[in-house]
């Protein structure tokens, strides 16, 4: 609970009725899709950048902590509110300021939720390639703070890629403008740069303007089965190597296979080693001439089973299983551990082994999926915390994951961000005087360190 003194000013910047003080309320905000760990003091819902400064200047007299919040379903525990600190949620800033057909861009506010902006902007023949799997209920400020990537990224990048400016909100309440409208700025640092990715932990984004492409005219999806895992990875490697550029190019294992059909129902061979969805993008002439590409690599990379989509409908198909796979697996036990580890494209197939192996050494039930095209997989641990002994095996096993990612050349998170879920493990990636470089920043932006405490990094 936050003292009366406090509650009564922030009642004074917001109203009451944008304010949660009691218990149940409070606890709807204490997790976000991975990570149950902290209920806050308050969930305060600012609609103007003016109440976000007020608040923050308020935070920064009376030292309170300040956690972002977009719609909670970061993986690594980033909008987890530690240390009493007060949920700060953007669901009423959800607003498309502006949509520029001519300069392409537009103008958001942080809460609007991703989906609904690529659906506006693709009204008017424009298009926001970022596509994280979880579109339809994540936010643009949480994708910037995560700088979250998706089923697009292979070809299109991520959300860094098409952030062009931001203004946002200090620790101490002050405005900041970063970056600017045009396509070029190299004006002063890259600040843009810094705050994407920065987990919510430099600044409050309270407007972003985004880049746009036009609407690609034509798509054509597919989807692989074979065997192995080791026959799909290799098939993606053979596809990279044509210089084929799919918009997607995904994988899931036998496992998610089984979890997705059990959930879903969809037709999915449950024998399958593994499967590949891939989508092309582009002129009608270039999809016709990559998807040709491909189709003559089929025979070298033998799939069981090809299934093309010959309409939208067919296209949804081929992307429900691929789109609901975390769904599936978390049906199957009480705790969901997904991971994110990133590995050079090159070694894909070593780290799919290093998975194979770990689960069997450790005697785990992990599903894999991922972009397999970005080197980025999403080992999912199926457990239960309760059972003492497994969930040992699985901190075991996790530590492993990482160091062999890192090993080979890798990243302990592609996405997801390190939060609260990887921050004991930064210092497998980096050295101490790269974590300092990081800190330092922080410092330097947040003397207080009172905005999203305990994320990132172990004090
Ligand atoms: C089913 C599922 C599929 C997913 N698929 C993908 C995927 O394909 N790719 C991917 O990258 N991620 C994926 N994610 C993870 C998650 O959706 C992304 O990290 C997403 O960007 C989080 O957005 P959010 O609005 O839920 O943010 P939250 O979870 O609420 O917050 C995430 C971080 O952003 C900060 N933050 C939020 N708003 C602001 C703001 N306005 N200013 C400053 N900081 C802010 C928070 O403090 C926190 O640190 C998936 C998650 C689920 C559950």
């Amino acid at each position: 609970m936050l003292a009366p003194r406090i509650l009564k000013k922030l009642e004074e910047i917001l109203g009451k009725e944008r304010i949660i003080e009691d218990w149940e309320g409070r606890l709807t905000y204490s997790y976000d899709a991975q990570v149950e760990e902290a209920v806050p003091a308050a969930v305060v819902f600012p609609q103007s950048d003016e109440e976000i400064a007020q608040i923050m200047k308020l935070a920064y007299e009376e030292e309170f902590y300040v956690v972002p919040r977009g719609a909670g379903t970061g993986l690594s525990g980033g909008s987890v509110p530690l240390n009493n600190a007060i949920v700060m949620s953007f669901e009423k800033m959800n607003k498309i300021l502006e949509i520029n057909g001519e300069d392409l861009y537009a103008v958001a506010q942080p809460g609007v939720i991703t989906l609904d902006f690529q659906n506006e902007v693709e009204k008017k023949g424009l298009f926001y390639p970022p596509d994280p799997a979880s579109a339809k209920a994540s936010t643009l400020g949480g994708n910037i703070a995560e700088n979250a990537g998706g089923l697009r990224g292979f070809k299109y990048g991520v959300t860094r890629d098409y952030v062009l400016s931001l203004k946002a909100i200090s620790p101490q309440g002050e405005q900041l403008k970063l970056g600017a409208k045009t396509i070029k700025s190299v004006s002063g640092y890259d600040l843009v740069g810094l705050f994407c990715g920065s987990e919510g932990t430099l600044g409050i984004v309270y407007e972003s303007t985004l880049k746009l492409l036009p609407l690609p005219e034509a798509w054509s999806a597919m989807l692989l089965v074979f065997s192995t895992l080791d026959e799909a990875a290799s098939a993606v490697s053979q596809i990279i190597a044509q210089g084929i550029v799919p918009s997607s190019l995904e994988l899931m294992d036998n496992f998610t296979i089984k979890a997705v059909e059990d959930y879903k129902h969809l037709g999915l061979p449950r024998d399958a080693g593994a499967i590949v969805i891939l989508e092309v993008d582009g002129y009608k002439e270039s999809v016709e001439r990559e998807m040709a590409k491909i189709e003559a690599l089929l025979t070298k990379m033998k799939p069981k089973e090809v299934k093309k989509a010959k309409d939208q409908k067919e296209r949804d198909d081929v992307w429900a299983g691929r789109r609901s796979a975390l769904a599936a697996l978390a049906r199957i036990s009480p705790t969901t551990l997904l991971e994110d580890v990133t590995v050079p494209r090159s070694r894909l197939s070593q780290m799919v082994h290093v998975i194979e192996d770990i689960a069997k050494r450790y005697n785990l039930r992990i599903g894999t999926f991922g972009h397999a095209g970005d080197g980025n997989l999403h080992p999912t641990f199926l457990t239960d915390w309760r059972n003492k002994d497994e969930w040992e095996r699985v901190q075991m096993a996790i530590e492993e994951l990482f160091t062999s990612a890192v090993e080979l050349g890798g990243t302990l998170s592609g996405e997801h961000g390190i939060g609260l879920a990887k921050a004991p493990f930064l210092p497998r990636e980096y050295n101490e005087a790269t974590i300092e470089a990081m800190k330092s920043i922080k410092r330097a932006l947040d003397p207080k360190g009172l905005l999203n405490p305990g994320k990132i990094f172990i004090d």
